[in-house]
């Protein structure tokens, strides 16, 4: 080695201390600095590691680069430093949608490595629940009015098992947003507001339902199967194979399992939609398959022409056939051969039965 290659390692080593964020409003500048430039693997080098938070962060970054928030600004007020971590506000300013400006304040925690500062995710605060961890953003009330709902863990995974006979881990994580612009914002910020989410890894994040405690008790179920459903389906497909289920049958899964808590009007309408879509303005599911390529505008079809053809295979051929179709996805990557497992010739037969069976449908 040269000296001249020696002294460019050297400042090479030396660069990231040189650069390094020494206070939390630097790393407040550094993460904008990332964010605006699309620039993930500066991102992540900025993040604490433990816990979900490694992958929620990881998968936050990852957009950051497919969809570049140019604009984004990274504002922390009321940084309060406790020894090596500190708790601040995080507001987010960005133009997701062109011409309409997103602001989400978050709750979020900060921890010092030596000298540097990483950003550790959102603040929460831990609710006794029977099974898995339910945890509270560390926002005024939630904590005491998520109690409500950690009883009802238990039952929706245990609604996942009866009707698609698939465990959900005991040890889920789910953390309770106030509202839905705060959940997306923590997934990742080109996400459109949701009221529930899950990817592999990650823990289940949901909104905590307002109304009466029935109607909070009956929509917390209902998003809560649906998410369970999406781990369950994730853990069964096996490491690295979930993306290999198309996005249309995981979401069609998920809200089949949820059918109990969905309210008659409430499901009537659901299948109403996914009628006329068969009728008129199906959507191919090729073109469902890979949820970040599907735009938005088609994001009701993939929820409900999925429901739709998971519901022709549970009445045309038994209750067993649609997770059938799922693992066969997971364990061959093969739509056809997916078909064939559950009795149809390829994928394309499968969904022109499903569509002409829809379109009959008189609901
Ligand atoms: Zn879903």
């Amino acid at each position: 080695m040269t000296l001249r290659a020696a002294l460019l390692v050297l400042t090479t080593l030396l660069a990231p201390a040189a650069h390094a964020q020494r206070t939390p409003q630097e790393l407040a500048q550094a993460l904008q600095t990332a964010a605006r430039a699309g620039d993930a693997v500066a991102y992540r080098n900025l993040l604490a590691p433990g816990g979900t938070f490694t992958v929620e962060g990881a998968n936050f970054a990852a957009d950051l680069t497919r969809r570049v928030p140019a604009d984004v600004t990274y504002t922390l007020g009321d940084i309060r430093e406790q020894g090596t971590q500190a708790d601040a506000t995080l507001t987010l300013v960005w133009t997701r949608v062109p011409g309409q400006v997103s602001r989400v304040t978050l709750p979020v925690r900060l921890m010092r490595v030596g000298e540097v500062w990483r950003y550790a995710g959102e603040a929460f605060q831990p609710v006794r629940t029977e099974t898995g961890t339910l945890l509270a953003l560390n926002a005024p009330g939630l904590a005491e009015r998520t109690a409500i709902i950690a009883p009802l863990l238990t039952r929706a995974a245990g609604e996942v098992r009866n009707v698609l006979g698939l465990p959900v881990p005991g040890d889920a994580v789910v953390k309770v947003y106030p509202d839905s612009s705060s959940l997306s914002a923590s997934v990742y910020l080109s996400l459109p507001p949701v009221a529930g989410w899950n990817e592999p890894g990650e823990a289940i994040k949901l909104v905590l339902a307002g109304g009466t405690p029935a109607e909070v008790e009956g929509a917390t179920l209902r998003v809560l199967t649906h998410e369970f459903t999406h781990l369950a389906v994730g853990l069964a497909a096996g490491a690295g194979r979930d993306k290999r289920i198309p996005w249309w049958l995981h979401e069609g899964l998920a809200n089949f399992a949820a059918r109990t808590f969905v309210s008659e009007r409430g499901w009537q309408a659901w299948q109403s939609r996914v009628n006329g879509y068969a009728r008129s303005g199906w959507v191919p599911l090729a073109d469902l398959a890979d949820f970040p390529a599907v735009p938005e505008n088609r994001w009701d079809h993939a929820y409900r022409q999925g429901l739709g053809v998971v519901e022709f295979l549970a009445e045309t051929r038994g209750r067993e056939e649609p997770w059938l179709l799922a693992k066969t996805f997971a364990e061959t990557g093969q739509g056809d051969a997916a078909a064939k497992a559950v009795g149809f010739a390829s994928l394309g037969a499968l969904e022109t039965a499903a569509r002409a069976w829809l379109a009959a449908r008189g609901v």
